[in-house]
């Protein structure tokens, strides 16, 4: 069926329900409302993390990925940001830090200058600190080739770890009543 065709089957069907008795009509007015806001929900919105610290927006659902570090102490699968089987893996730095990573494609982070090629998680990657552009929370690592020529720019071949325990759901954080320090005067 072309659009036009669909469009005037749906305002045709709409404008009966109206000659039609008030409750089908209000009934049938609220099935339609809630499916247009599935939809919209289901299609436009992606959740995201937030950083814990100051609320700046730091990766979407749809850019996280699963890259598995071979030195990783625990992996695994849960539920995050509505997606099913997210990688979470534990990793450990040199001076005994441990930290719940989740990687990502993007992320809106702030990248640093100085790259490293030592202590890396991901074999034939280097990495940069990435910290919150906004309040320069530390909030995990981006990894790129060894010898990337591409600077601070993302490509196909650079990844993020994202420290887990410094990012907040979004859905969670709506939910919070109480106004967080950093946005009190
Ligand atoms: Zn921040």
């Amino acid at each position: 069926m072309a659009p036009t065709a669909i469009w005037r089957s749906i305002t045709t069907t709409i404008a009966s329900i109206f000659k039609s008795s008030s409750h089908i009509k209000n009934f049938t007015i609220l099935i339609i409302l809630y499916t247009f806001t599935g939809l919209i929900a289901d299609t436009n919105i992606q959740r995201s993390f937030l950083c814990r610290q100051c609320g700046h927006t730091v990766v979407f659902a749809n850019d996280l990925t699963r890259v598995a570090s071979d030195m990783s102490l625990r992996q695994r699968n849960d539920s995050l940001l509505g997606r099913k089987g997210t990688l979470i893996q534990l990793l450990q730095n040199p001076a005994g830090a441990r930290f719940e990573v989740i990687t990502s494609k993007r992320a809106h982070v702030t990248k640093s200058t100085v790259t490293v090629s030592s202590d890396t998680w991901f074999t034939g990657f280097s990495w940069r600190i990435a910290t919150c552009p906004k309040c320069h929370f530390h909030l995990g690592w981006s990894y790129e080739p060894l010898f990337y020529k591409g600077g601070l720019a993302d490509s196909k071949d650079t990844f993020y770890a994202l420290i887990l325990d410094n990012l907040l759901d979004e859905t969670y954080a709506d939910n919070l009543i109480i106004t967080p320090k950093v946005y009190q005067s």
